[in-house]
């Protein structure tokens, strides 16, 4: 089977060489890639997310945009009656996991030789386009909320893309780049199905560096559920190699101030648009998830199931990670304050993986709140 672009709502497959980013039928598209692991290769290859080249559905390697980012490291945390294993993927060139999927995206868009691209961002997906934008020397237009946080607005900007600040909300943000998107090549995190071909290696690296092992249980923020999606696609594809025996139940953490997806697994699939209120946790404000079902589904197939985090639950896990030692943005730190609330539900013996997303060094003005009292 070759790579297969399809509509996940009507079905259509897209050939390789069209640059469509949606279906005209409205539905988001899908990348089907049999993902293969030569082993004995890819244990000599340099540690790097590019390592499972056969897995990543890019044709040839002179349209590779990297820095060789990824293969983050995996270390141990113990917590009181547990230990759990923390995924460092705020080490990345721009500070977030974004960059797994810039980098297999930027790529493509070398591939279909695009020189200019729009996207819209909380902040950091704009932040980790830019860069790769400016690596591959393709020109790029980012539009942001007012509301964005300035140390992101400064990466954006610092990497040379045209930066609009769009009064209003992350869904105007949106609007702004999908009408742009009707001449300029969208380069979405959430509409683009490439994006997820790479944010779907964190699961290679973590299978890799627990030997092969797959955790039982995977514990990630999720907003627009790229990294959500991404760790399923990469679960499942091992799974079908025959590298593992199963899929880690997922846990998708949201903030209780925007939580549509919480909501839509409790109300049985309609996603309702509740009341969303601000939160410290702005990278995963997310009204309206253009992959709400996708996330569903893949969330219930695993036996995972989503949770609801606080705003002081937040920042007391922020302040739980920096006082040993890991500085994660808000954002990043509901991942851990998810696993403090579920910690109940999940058995001494199994094995948790906890991802951290973005750095902390990405919102200093929160986390300069959060520790002028002490
Ligand atoms: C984007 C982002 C998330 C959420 O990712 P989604 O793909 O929107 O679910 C979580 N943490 C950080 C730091 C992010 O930048
Ligand atoms: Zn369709």
């Amino acid at each position: 089977m070759d790579t297969l672009i399809r509509c996940s709502k009507c079905g259509l497959a897209f050939s390789q060489s069209e640059a469509s980013w949606a279906c005209n039928c409205g539905g988001v598209l899908d990348v089907l890639h049999p993902a293969e692991f030569p082993l004995e290769k890819i244990k000599r290859r340099t540690p790097t997310m590019w390592r499972y080249r056969e897995a990543i559905p890019i044709a040839d390697d002179s349209n590779i945009v990297s820095f060789n980012e990824g293969f983050t490291p995996i270390s141990s945390l113990r917590t009181e009656k547990r230990s759990v294993l923390l995924k460092l993927d705020f080490l990345f060139p721009t500070g977030s996991f974004k960059d797994r999927g810039s980098s297999v995206l930027l790529s493509r868009i070398k591939e279909l030789g695009v020189r200019s691209v729009v996207e819209d961002s909380s902040g950091n997906a704009g932040a980790s386009i830019a860069a790769y934008c400016a690596m591959a020397s393709v020109e790029c237009r980012i539009y942001v909320a007012e509301n964005t946080s300035e140390s992101k607005l400064a990466q954006i900007k610092a990497f040379g893309a045209e930066l609009h600040i769009v009064p209003g909300t992350r869904e105007d943000a949106s609007e702004r780049a999908s009408d742009d998107a009707r001449t300029l090549y969208y380069a979405s995190h959430c509409w683009n199905p490439f994006f997820l071909q790479g944010t779907k290696t964190v699961a290679y690296e973590i299978a890799e560096q627990l030997e092969w092992k797959t955790p039982e249980v995977l514990i990630v923020p999720v907003g627009n559920g790229t990294l959500l999606l991404g760790a399923y696609i990469g679960f499942t594809d091992l799974y079908l190699a025959g590298l593992s025996s199963k899929i880690p139940k997922i846990i998708g953490v949201q903030s209780e101030n925007c939580a549509p997806l919480f909501h839509m697994q409790r109300n049985n699939q309609t996603l309702s648009e509740g009341p969303a209120s601000e939160t410290v946790a702005e990278g995963i404000a997310v009204r309206k998830p253009i992959r709400a079902e996708q996330i569903l589904d893949a969330v219930k197939i695993t036996g995972g199931w989503f949770t609801t985090t606080s705003e002081t639950d937040i920042e007391e896990a922020a302040t739980y990670l920096a006082r040993r030692g890991y500085l994660v943005e808000p954002t990043a730190a509901v991942a851990m304050a998810g696993f403090a609330r579920n910690k109940s539900r999940l058995l001494q013996e199994e094995s948790v993986v906890i991802i951290l997303t973005g750095s902390g060094l990405k919102d200093t003005k929160n986390l300069s709140k959060l520790f002028t009292h002490q």
